[in-house]
């Protein structure tokens, strides 16, 4: 992503200087969602084998899976009696049994740099955040894995919504069915024509701690017959699980994102608490070992800028250090802002020294852009609405005491 330079000593970011927030409900497609007492199978979110299963319990050949993952995951199909090749009597059977369903758009806001988002409903009631970000010739969707988010690194919008629960594969990869919906990028085009071409698993959440979900869901979107988008289009970005980075390479072998936000354990301890749990140097070795990695496929350090806190020069150096041999580069992200937050983004002409230094240190350090910061749909600007609902859901949960493996809370957190 390029930086757009500006002159002048008021150079902002996009969105920064009036803070407007517009809601733009245009476009806005109705979607039948199943209600949550529907017994009806979705078919959106099954392995392939779990489909196959399916149909041999309707007493069909496998051929038949074969040509629903089409129609479902290609054409985009959602009505059954539209899927002619499937015959008569299988349509009516599925028709009985199963749906194909989308989250429901309960809200969609554009901002003026064109980036979209969407807040989707699922059936229980529960919503997530899904960006869409336009760019010259391509356009990423940054995906949420969780309503919520167990972790709370400081500067996170997102953080400091709890978790409310892991989204399932169905409304994971449903994410990325509706947006195509919304552009009716139906049948998956090839690679090159795309609007959504990539997918960053970078919206709410922390991919690691819902892993099996991501992966079922990511190895759908991947699947060559269906939305085919390839492994060097998607990008997981995790905030440092360490256990889970080698399996994620060996299994999905996708584009990895680490948030790394600090060069020292004494700053990544304070705004990042998971680093308490895995500090710097397990999460460096994990990355040196990221299965194949070379100069062509690096992982990126996510580094957001945080005034006084880990944008000094010294800071620069000791990144510098700290990635040695491990074939990388950086994405430095003006802190975005949100209410209540209490860090403030570096000048931009702070950003660009700090990033000529790593340039120098022989990094590339590209500054992201801020996109959507005037519907807070920057990075980490994400959080659903309906906060009272989550927390008493939350409170229920904990009363209830189902345990919550990640959470760092406990119910006097939810008056
Ligand atoms: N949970 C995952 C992915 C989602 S966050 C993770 O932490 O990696 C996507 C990126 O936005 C992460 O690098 C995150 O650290 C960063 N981010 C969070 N809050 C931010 C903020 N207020 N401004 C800029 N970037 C932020
Ligand atoms: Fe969760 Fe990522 Fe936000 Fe941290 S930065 S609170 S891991 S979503």
């Amino acid at each position: 992503m390029r930086y757009a330079m500006k002159t002048g000593p008021e150079k902002t970011f996009p969105g920064e200087a009036n803070g407007h927030i517009s809601r733009d409900m245009r476009d806005i497609k109705p979607h039948r969602v199943i209600p949550r007492n529907d017994p009806r199978v979705n078919i959106v979110g099954l392995s392939r084998e779990e489909l196959t299963d399916l149909l041999a319990s309707l007493g069909e050949k496998p051929f038949r899976a074969k040509q629903l993952w089409h129609w479902v995951y290609h054409r985009g199909e959602t009505d059954f009696s539209k899927m002619t090749s499937l015959g008569g009597a299988l349509r009516a059977k599925l028709a009985e049994s199963c749906v194909v369903d989308r989250p429901e758009v309960t809200r969609e806001q554009r901002s003026t740099d064109g980036t979209r988002k969407w807040l989707l409903r699922f059936p229980d009631g529960n919503e997530a955040e899904t960006v869409y970000i336009p760019e010259d010739d391509r356009g990423a969707l940054c995906v949420s894995s969780q309503v919520g988010c167990t972790l709370t690194c400081k500067f996170c919008h997102t953080g400091t919504q709890l978790l409310v629960r892991n989204l399932t594969s169905a409304e994971i990869v449903g994410q990325f069915m509706a947006a195509r919906d919304a552009y009716g990028e139906w049948p998956s085009p090839m690679d090159e024509t795309r609007i959504l071409s990539n997918v960053v698993m970078m919206g709410m959440g922390e991919p690691f701690y819902n892993y099996d979900n991501v992966a079922k869901a990511l190895k759908i979107i991947m699947d060559g017959e269906g939305l085919a988008l390839s492994k060097r289009r998607i990008t997981l970005s995790t905030s440092g699980v360490v256990p889970m980075i080698r399996r994620c390479g060996e299994e999905l072998g996708v584009k990895l994102a680490i948030s790394l936000h600090a060069a020292t354990d004494e700053v990544r301890n304070e705004i990042m608490p998971i680093n308490k749990k895995y500090p710097l140097a397990e999460l460096m070795d994990a990355c040196r070992t990221y299965p194949g990695l070379n100069n062509a496929r690096r992982i990126t350090f996510e580094y957001v800028m945080l005034k006084g806190l880990n944008d000094s020069e010294a800071d620069a150096r000791a990144l510098i250090k700290l990635v040695e041999g491990i074939p990388c580069k950086f994405n430095l992200i003006p802190f975005n802002p949100w209410p209540g937050s209490d860090y403030e983004c570096p000048p931009v002409s702070h950003i660009e020294r700090f990033s000529m230094l790593l340039n120098d240190g022989g990094y590339s350090a590209p500054i992201r852009m801020p996109r959507g910061r005037d519907i807070l749909a920057a990075c980490g600007q994400l959080r659903s609405e309906s906060e009272r609902e989550r927390k008493s859901l939350m409170k229920a949960r904990l009363a209830q005491g189902i345990p919550d493996e990640h959470a760092t809370t406990d119910p006097s957190d939810f008056p």
